[in-house]
């Protein structure tokens, strides 16, 4: 199976995503995480990846989508993958359509995590104090919502187009969000 999970910062998508992925048995690919290890490097290609984030702007669309397609080309991608913070524009929802086509693999579901804004400003501030990543700040942390509001949400819109949207209540508790994540897994599988 290959899935996107879509949902703000704060969302809970890492929490879920680890569970998911040891359900499935499927790599866990997370831009961030991709994005975070290439800027621990010491070159000019790291330096100008930490200028996004930690402004809390996106990286350049075609930057994330050959980082994702080096992974994409693995063996152990080859039956399925969950998308962890990728795709975040409409562009870049498209080159991963375009290379998925272009590979004769498809999209199965697309997931959506909701969670209201005043909750997900709480739970980052919190995990700010906890694990002290350098873009949890209160500025960046208002940027990353705004990117996410304006570029990443209307993505919903995109998937539904397709009849691959499921959304999930990210309020509630962890045991109950997976529960429901379980449910859509099992409609589109
Ligand atoms: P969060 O969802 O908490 O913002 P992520 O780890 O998913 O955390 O992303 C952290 C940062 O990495 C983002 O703010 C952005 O700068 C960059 N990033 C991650 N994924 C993408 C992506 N698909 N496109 C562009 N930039 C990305």
């Amino acid at each position: 199976m290959r899935l996107v999970f879509i949902g703000p910062p704060g969302a809970g998508k890492g929490t879920q995503c680890k569970r998911l992925v040891e359900l499935l048995q499927i790599p866990h690919l997370s831009t961030g995480e991709m994005l975070r290890s290439v800027k621990r490097q010491d070159t000019a290609l790291s330096r100008w990846v930490a200028s996004y984030i930690d402004a809390g702007k996106l990286a350049p669309d075609h930057l994330v989508m050959r980082i994702v397609a080096q992974k994409l080309q693995s063996e152990e991608c080859a039956n399925g993958a969950l998308f962890d913070g990728f795709p975040r524009t409409i562009i870049q929802a498209q080159l991963l359509d375009d290379y998925l086509v272009e590979n004769g693999l498809k999209l199965d579901m697309a997931l959506e995590l909701r969670v209201v804004e005043e909750e997900l400003i709480q739970r980052l501030l919190k995990r700010a104090q906890i694990d002290g990543r350098a873009d949890d700040n209160y500025e960046t942390i208002r940027e990353r919502l705004h990117v996410f509001r304006t570029q990443t949400a209307p993505l919903t819109e995109f998937y539904a187009a397709q009849g691959k949207l499921e959304s999930v209540d990210g309020m509630k508790s962890e045991q109950e969000v997976f529960a429901a994540i379980k449910a859509c897994v099992a409609k589109h599988s």
